[in-house]
């Protein structure tokens, strides 16, 4: 609808120098709308929003947390030469083309505008600092509610950015899912404080599948692992909790069925603290998150994708848990145990409630 008009746009002199103007691209009751500043060079060449790198970071953690229903958009429709800022004319000529496609949006109730960095934040908000815009809670534009968040080039650039992006990202499920987290700490132990030995393995035994996990450093040395046994309910075992590789070894010998998060990864890991050779690892009876996923056709084979998408249930992502093995290894027992015994719970649940009468063939 818009998309012409724009395209044949020569209200400023970026018409001039650009490739192509870039309209904005989705669907008009999109539940998300996002605004960038200005088109990249991957842009101009193509003429779309956001197919660039940064724009491929934007829509995985949208969907990674659930939101799949986006207009993308610029508050600037062509990309200025050279990757410059656009000019105060320039912006101020191209408004009106944002302001035509809020017009035409007719969001969901629970719906938000995205706004994408310093530039765009400073087009929608002249009198706001971006710090300031960035912590607001109560921000709003044209009647609708607004989440100035991080630009996700700022991660192309510099890697340490990637915790603070995924803060604000998280800011924004949060306000489309209020409610949506799990309650960690509910049913969560830690293996050697509130269960010992007997109880966790007569708890195991007792289960049709267990659910298994690793938390490990880039050498494959164990931080801990987790168990769940039935639907929020596991423990977290720290690596020198006594007699806790005692109970792993007891759990590996094959007489249990086993959900592990990932067992490419996992698998080494346990091999390792264990001293096991991965000739003896109980490969009938274990079962695979990614494998099934595959299997099943999920367009997203992640266990927090799949969580969210299964059982409406946000897990706490590892960047929230300080975003290296390091930082996670220095959390108290309990924090980790919030993070680690969710990844058990549902990569067991996703085979016992979802996969496993309809996965013929797993690992
Ligand atoms: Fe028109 Fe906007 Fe392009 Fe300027 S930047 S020519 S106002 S579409």
């Amino acid at each position: 609808m818009l998309a012409e008009p724009v395209r044949a746009c020569q209200a400023c002199g970026l018409h001039r120098t650009c490739r192509r103007p870039v309209p904005g691209s989705g669907p008009f009751d999109a539940q998300v709308f996002v605004i960038g500043q200005s088109p990249g060079a991957t842009e101009d060449d193509e003429g779309k929003p956001f197919v660039g790198r940064a724009g491929a970071v934007l829509r995985e953690a949208l969907e990674r947390n659930g939101i799949s229903s986006f207009y993308l958009t610029n508050a600037v429709k062509c990309h200025p030469p050279g990757n410059r800022k656009a000019r105060n004319e320039e912006r101020t000529a191209c408004f009106s083309w944002l302001l035509a496609e809020l017009s035409l949006w007719q969001p969901p109730e629970d719906h938000l505008i995205v706004v994408l960095g310093e530039d765009a934040s400073k087009t929608l908000f002249p009198d706001l600092k971006f710090t300031a815009a960035r912590a607001a809670t109560n921000l709003e534009f044209e009647g609708h509610p607004v989440k100035v968040i991080l630009h996700p080039a700022a991660l192309l650039h510099d890697m340490h950015k990637r915790a603070a992006f995924e803060q604000d990202i998280d800011k924004v499920a949060d306000f489309l899912h209020p409610g949506h987290r799990l309650d960690y700490a509910a049913n969560y132990q830690v293996f050697g404080r509130t269960i010992g030995f007997v109880e966790a393995w007569e708890r195991a035994m007792g289960a049709g599948m267990i659910g298994l996990d690793a938390e490990f450093f880039p050498d494959l040395t164990m931080i801990g692992w987790s168990m769940s046994w039935a639907s929020g309910e596991g423990i977290w075992v720290p690596r020198d909790a006594k007699h806790g590789i005692v109970l792993l070894d007891d759990l590996m010998d094959g007489r249990l069925d086993l959900a592990i998060h990932s067992v490419q990864a996992d698998a080494p890991v346990i091999c390792k603290a264990l001293g096991m050779s991965p000739y003896d690892w109980p490969w009938n009876k274990v079962r695979d998150t990614a494998v099934a996923a595959y299997v099943m056709r999920e367009p997203n084979i992640g266990l927090k994708d799949l969580t969210f998408k299964h059982f409406g249930v946000r897990m706490l992502n590892f960047n929230e848990m300080g975003g290296t093995p390091e930082a996670f290894a220095a959390l108290p027992v309990e924090a980790q145990a919030r993070y680690a015994v969710g990844d058990a719970d549902f990569a067991r649940r996703l085979w016992v409630e979802k996969y496993r009468d309809k996965v013929l063939y797993g690992v």
